[in-house]
């Protein structure tokens, strides 16, 4: 489904060269839980950036869903990019809008007319276990349950893949738990390959089936969780 083969990413600044990924080699397979843990700098936000397509590899190559980013033209990218939800540690809502409105924000661009577009936000904001509070303003609503606002308007386009980007870090231990679980939740019900981006490894132990682990740019280690975080 998504496939690193040999990328690396060099940004070109004033003064220097940063190679901020290097001969990343990754198979994420449909309908898992892949996590991709390090520290600040190892390179994790530049993968994400070359899923979503505002990065193309300097070399190597990345396939999804079959398809080489580098060989899409600018309209095929911005049709992949909406295919791959995302959500953000600061949750990236709008404040002068309401739940359901938040929700309902990426099917503007669609098709669908405006009843149907609330009839889909409605249902997803069950999903997440919100149908009460559709009309609150994201500042009514606690941590956890604005993550939840963000998951639901993730999934507004049908992604096949959600990117997690550090989306529970900004959150107390139990409340990560809460969206966590509530990840999971949707992964069975939705047959969703999930991303998830953190620099927390009990993160990685509770959600994901495999993990790599990002140190400098390189993949250190990749595999099962079982297999990578536990002693010999
Ligand atoms: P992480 O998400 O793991 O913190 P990043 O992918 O953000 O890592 O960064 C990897 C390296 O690339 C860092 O050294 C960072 O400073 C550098 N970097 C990231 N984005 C840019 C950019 N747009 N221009 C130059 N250097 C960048
Ligand atoms: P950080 O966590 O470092 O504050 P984010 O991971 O939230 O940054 O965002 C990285 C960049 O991707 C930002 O410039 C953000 O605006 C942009 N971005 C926002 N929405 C999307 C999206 N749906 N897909 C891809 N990139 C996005």
């Amino acid at each position: 489904m998504i496939e690193f083969k040999n990328v690396s990413k060099v940004y070109q600044t004033k003064s220097a060269e940063l190679t901020a990924v290097q001969d990343v080699s990754l198979k994420i397979k449909e309908n898992e839980v892949f996590g991709i843990i390090g520290f600040s700098g190892a390179g994790k936000s530049t993968l994400v950036r070359m899923m979503n397509g505002l990065e193309i590899p300097t070399s190597g190559e990345l396939i999804i869903n079959g398809k080489r980013n580098d060989k899409l033209s600018k309209k095929e990218l911005r049709q992949q990019r909406q295919k791959i939800g995302m959500i953000f540690q600061h949750f990236n809502l709008l404040w002068s809008r309401t739940v359901l409105e938040n929700i309902m924000f990426p099917l503007e661009l669609g098709k669908m007319t405006k009843s149907e577009r609330i009839k889909k936000a409605k249902h997803l904001a069950e999903l997440v276990g919100l149908e009460d509070r559709i009309d609150a303003y994201p500042a009514q609503l606690s941590g956890g349950q604005k993550q939840r606002v963000g998951i639901a308007r993730a999934l507004a386009n049908d992604p096949a893949i959600l990117i997690s980007d550090e989306a529970t870090s900004a959150l107390d231990p139990q409340t990560t738990d809460e969206v966590l679980t509530l990840l999971a939740n949707i992964k069975q019900k939705l047959k969703l390959t999930i991303v998830i981006i953190t620099h927390e490894m009990h993160v990685i132990r509770r959600l994901a089936d495999r993990v790599a682990i990002m140190e400098k740019g390189r993949v250190i280690e990749e595999g099962t969780v079982a297999k990578v975080f536990t002693q010999p």
